[in-house]
């Protein structure tokens, strides 16, 4: 149990996780929702509006979540709304193909130089699991690996994380995902490519791509060092392995192009295939991978290696992502920049004021907190840190109005539309909520 008291009421939202703890496992439809890593009431939330959520209490956050990632505008931005609006008056579904696909993946094609084809598909998960699938029906090969901390969605083959070390078998880390499903992942420490060779010399001819997050920020920001993301491209050259860069979280978020514009591209790399969902989709289900177009013409209906959606490339996410992409302007990443470095800077000068041990660690616009003393470059010195300090912050800063992800274990997002307001609220509730984390004291 936690031992931090939650000092405010959520009656409303409270009533609500009551009735949907009935009817849906857990109460949510996607497990961190639950609060379960911080304790407490989830917020339900009943709308959005630039920066802010307000919950069913009728209280208002600064939201440092962002759905996630995708809400990089800001909530309900006019120009998403005005899309979605027109889009739905002239149906929701066509089962057929629309203007709007083509124009979305123009779009991606133009702003991500290593996209020669793109697939549009509804969530995240659906894009990593068909680029394995083509990685594998590609390369002819049966072996991935990925790499321990880093989450591509809830892929049975990619909820191997157990187990590290050279060229260890990925085992299931969750019931319902066969050895014989999990099998052929090898899941290896993050930014160690000596690992990466070893696995490839144990396994010569056999492994068909090797998948990372650009830039993770599934086991809070931990960017990739140097040369790592630039020796996974060159070693799956040399090995005959596509390279899957997985930019569902950074994708068109920390730059224009996403975290291949802030570093493949000046490096003279450039993965094989890459994977996008969240921004892309302007807040509905869209989704996509895409790269190399000998690649992609393994896909079906050009090739053999099926793959298909009944909402694929529907009207109203496709209207929603254009919009949002559209609005991503050169101004708009230098925003989001420039709220990203001042609301970091402000929790880190926070923290050290109340002599609280942290490492601020960020990747273009994202970033996130590790209560702990050294740079963490992997997932199993992410879970050294004193995440208990990090459920104390959190209850501080949800008590007076700033919403946070409910992990320590997540990157932080922020929008164009965080405005002087919105970070005078973050300043303002930080000097007690550092002091929460300064006192905090491990669970017995
Ligand atoms: N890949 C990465 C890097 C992600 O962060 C996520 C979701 O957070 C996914 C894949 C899965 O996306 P979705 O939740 O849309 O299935």
């Amino acid at each position: 149990m936690s031992p931090v008291s939650y000092p405010y009421e959520a009656p409303q939202s409270q009533s609500l996780f009551d009735r949907a703890s009935v009817v849906t496992p857990g109460g949510v439809n996607s497990p961190v929702r639950a609060f379960r890593a911080v304790g407490g009431t989830p917020r339900f939330m009943v709308s959005g509006t630039g920066p802010y959520l307000t919950d069913a209490d009728g209280r208002e956050y600064v939201d440092l979540v962002c759905s996630w990632g995708p809400m990089i505008l800001g909530h309900a931005h006019p120009a998403v709304l005005d899309a979605v609006r027109d889009a739905v008056s002239r149906g929701t579904s066509f089962g057929t193909p629309g203007q709007g696909e083509v124009e979305l993946a123009e779009e991606i094609v133009a702003r991500v130089a290593p996209v020669e084809q793109v697939r549009l598909v509804s969530s995240g998960t659906e894009a990593t699991m068909s680029a394995i699938r083509l990685a594998r029906g590609f390369t002819g090969r049966a072996k991935i690996v990925k790499f321990a901390g880093c989450y591509h969605g809830h892929v049975d083959a990619l909820l191997a994380a157990a187990g590290s070390g050279l060229a260890t078998f990925g085992l299931p880390d969750t019931p319902g995902v066969t050895g014989a499903q999990a099998g052929d992942t090898i899941v290896l420490p993050y930014n160690d490519l000596a690992a990466v060779e070893a696995a490839f010399r144990a396994h010569p001819g056999e492994i068909a791509c090797v998948i990372t997050e650009a830039s993770p920020g599934n086991m809070g920001v931990v960017p990739p060092l140097p040369g790592f993301n630039g020796g996974l491209a060159r070693l799956c050259r040399e090995n005959g392995a596509l390279f899957v860069s997985d930019e569902v979280m950074t994708g068109f978020r920390v730059s224009k192009a996403g975290w291949y514009g802030l570093e493949a591209a000046h490096e003279g790399w450039a993965p094989d295939l890459l994977t996008f969902g969240k921004v892309m989709g302007g807040g509905f289900p869209a989704a996509a991978f895409g790269g190399r177009a000998d690649v992609m013409a393994h896909l079906a209906p050009a090739g053999p290696v099926y793959q298909a959606g009944t909402l694929s490339g529907n009207p109203i996410a496709t209207a929603a992502g254009l919009a949002q992409l559209r609005g991503c302007t050169d101004e708009v990443y230098a925003a989001v920049d420039r709220v990203a470095a001042e609301v970091s800077g402000l929790v880190s000068a926070a923290l050290v004021k109340e002599g609280v041990t942290h490492r601020l660690q960020t990747a273009g616009n994202m970033f996130s907190v590790f209560f702990t003393e050294d740079a963490v470059t992997n997932y199993d010195e992410a879970k050294t840190q004193e995440s208990f300090r990090f459920t104390a912050f959190f209850h501080a800063m949800l008590s007076r109005g700033v919403y946070l992800p409910p992990s320590a274990f997540e990157s932080w997002f922020v929008s164009s539309a965080h405005d002087e307001r919105a970070i005078e609220r973050i300043a303002a509730a930080l000097p007690a909520a550092a002091r929460a984390a300064a006192e905090a004291t491990a669970a017995a």
